[in-house]
Parts: C-alpha cells; sequence; structure tokens
C-alpha cells in the first residue's frame, strides 16, 4: 500500500514537471518574427551609421566613432531566482555577450528605465566598455551598489540633450506599461531606488526609477528607443525620427482605447518611417540560445501574446514599414531605411 502511494506521487510530480516544461518551452507561432526580418545584402558594416539588436530593448547604436548602448541586460536570470530568489549581474555571460556583439569601447550605456530586466547590468557593462553611465537617480543607485564610479554617472533631467561624440542624445520622461497585476504595479511603478544596490538581492528591489523615450540625432538619421509599453499624452509631438525601436511588451494585455492614444501619443507623434518592434523576446532565455518569442506559461500567466501585440501596431500603422532586427548583427541604417521605404 504505502509503495502505491510513493509511486503515485512520483508519478504525479513527474507529469507536473512535464507540463512545466511544455508551457515554458512551447511558443505560440508569431508569423510577423519571419515576415518582417531583415535582411541585409552587405557583408560588414561600411563605417557610417549602424544599428545591432541584443534582445529585450538592448540597441547599440555607433558610427565606428561614437558607441552608445541601451541597457545592456544581458544576464537573463532563470525566472526561477527572479520569482522567487535572488538575482545579480553574472560576469561570465556579460563578457560573452559584448565579445558576440563585438563590443569593446562605448561612450555610453542609457537603462530605459531601472528595473532589473534592463538596468541591472548596465553600470557593469558600462565599466567593461569605459562608458558613461546616463540615467536617473535610481540608475545611479544601481551603479553605486556595483561601485560605478560616480564621476562617470550623468543623472538627467528630462528633455536635457546631451552630446555624445557625434550623437545628440535626449532622454524624455514617460511612462511605464501599468501592469494588469495591482500588486506589481504598486510596488514596482513611480517609484525610486533611494539606497545603493548591493546584489544579490530580489528582483523587486529593482524599482522603475524614471522611464525614458530615448532620442538619438545622427547626420545620417535620427531614432528613438522607446523602452516600455506606457505613455503621456502629448510629450512627444515635436520629436519626429526616422526610426522607431518601440517596446511592444504589454501591448497585447491592453484594451482597444489604449491601444489607440499609445499608437496616437507615442508612434504618431514620433512619426517614425520605421517601426522596429523590440521587448518581444522571452528574457528568461540566454541569448546564447538566440531569441525565441513569449511562452506558453507567460500567455497563461500574463496574457503575453507576441502576435497579438504585433496586429496591435499593424493595425494602425498600414503606411509605416516594420523590421525585425537579427540578434548580434550589425545593421546599416541607411541601408535599412533605403530597403524598407522603397
Ligand atoms: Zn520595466
Amino acid at each position: 500500500m504505502k509503495k502505491t502511494i510513493f509511486y503515485t506521487i512520483i508519478g504525479m510530480i513527474a507529469i507536473a514537471a512535464i507540463c512545466l516544461s511544455f508551457l515554458l518551452n512551447f511558443r505560440p507561432h508569431t508569423p510577423q518574427l519571419e515576415d518582417y526580418r531583415f535582411h541585409s545584402d552587405l557583408d560588414s558594416n561600411t563605417g557610417s551609421l549602424n544599428v545591432q539588436f541584443i534582445g529585450n530593448t538592448n540597441i547599440l547604436i555607433t558610427d565606428g566613432k561614437t558607441s552608445i548602448l541601451t541597457d545592456g541586460f544581458f544576464t537573463r536570470p532563470s525566472i526561477r531566482n527572479v520569482l522567487w530568489g535572488e538575482i545579480e549581474p553574472d560576469l561570465d555571460v556579460i563578457d560573452y555577450c559584448l565579445k558576440k556583439a563585438g563590443i569593446h569601447q562605448l561612450d555610453a550605456v542609457i537603462p530605459v528605465h531601472s528595473h532589473f530586466d534592463h538596468a541591472m547590468d548596465s553600470p557593469i557593462v558600462a565599466m567593461k566598455t569605459g562608458a558613461k553611465l546616463i540615467g536617473s537617480e535610481s540608475t545611479a543607485n544601481i551603479g553605486k551598489g556595483l561601485n560605478f564610479p560616480e564621476d562617470k554617472m550623468i543623472i538627467v533631467d528630462s528633455d536635457e540633450t546631451i552630446q555624445i561624440g557625434s550623437m545628440k542624445v535626449t532622454l524624455i520622461k514617460g511612462k511605464h506599461w501599468p501592469y494588469p497585476d495591482k500588486e506589481l504595479r504598486n510596488k514596482l511603478l513611480d517609484r525610486e531606488i533611494t539606497q545603493p544596490i548591493i546584489p544579490p538581492v530580489s528582483a523587486l528591489e529593482y524599482l522603475e526609477g524614471s522611464s525614458y523615450t530615448i532620442i538619438v540625432e545622427h547626420e545620417n538619421a535620427s531614432m528613438a528607443i522607446h523602452g516600455s509599453a506606457g505613455f503621456i499624452p502629448n510629450i512627444l509631438a515635436d520629436n519626429n525620427v526616422d526610426i522607431l525601436f518601440l517596446g511592444i511588451a504589454g501591448l497585447e494585455t491592453m484594451d482597444d482605447l489604449y491601444n489607440d492614444c499609445f499608437q496616437t501619443h507615442i508612434v504618431e507623434a514620433l512619426n517614425p518611417e520605421v517601426i522596429i518592434p523590440i521587448h518581444w523576446d522571452d528574457f528568461f532565455v540566454p541569448l546564447k540560445k538566440g531569441l525565441k518569442s513569449r511562452s506558453l506559461l507567460e500567455k497563461l500567466i500574463q496574457g503575453m501574446d507576441v502576435k497579438k501585440s504585433f496586429e496591435f501596431v499593424e493595425m494602425r500603422n498600414p503606411e509605416r514599414t516594420m523590421a525585425v532586427l537579427p540578434l548580434w548583427k550589425l545593421v546599416n541604417v541607411l541601408e535599412l531605411l533605403e530597403k524598407v521605404t522603397l
């Protein structure tokens, strides 16, 4: 009898493990990821302006002389550690990703806001590449906890433009995507990190700080990186750009009215020729395994549905072109603009 109970329990645990593994690894098909995939005809970058997508909202912008990187989030801690454990930057993973991306030197690392999936690794990446760390007081406190030199931190005011080499960079304070979960919203949004964070710590220690739309102006092109799918009405209208890197995570969980306002106050306000969706990949998957869209588990728990978030953007932008950038590859901005706007 005891034996039967023992084997029943073992069997139930095995079935639960198989189900969990299926939910974590099955990813609903997102045809847009292939349909909009950008293919370059160039063998290598030409020395003019290039961009590289490195997952989540990591965007490298470089013209060979000046290089800036948003976020630099490479560690991608496990879902178990994010939900129930503690997290910290993984130096080996950061080294691997910098090498794979061909990044040796940077002028600035700029997190889009201070949640762990954007800013946790930023000070380490800035230290390894000799870059300045630019952002809010909250980002500075993540830097202080990692002994980032204070004279290399720049805490910016919203709308302040900084000249970084050949690029003009302006951070415009906006709003984060409002988590549907009220508890998470109250805990993580509209709150500053007021003390240095010394990891390992809970993921919940990484409070939002300020969420920015980052505008980068270069003689070859202008771009905006909008990391989180939130908006403040009417604050971006004077900032038309050629390319918009658009954080789409969470759009699919919002209603039609929210999406309508988001399109009006972010996409139409910035009026880009090209939209490059970002923040669509599952950041619990290590980058060395490539980019994967959200798992079925995230769909069931949080309503994450990459296909639906693409559709919201497609619906309101039939005249604009969308492009999905490949991982680890420098893409020539002029080629991108020419090819996709033909
Ligand atoms: Zn966030």
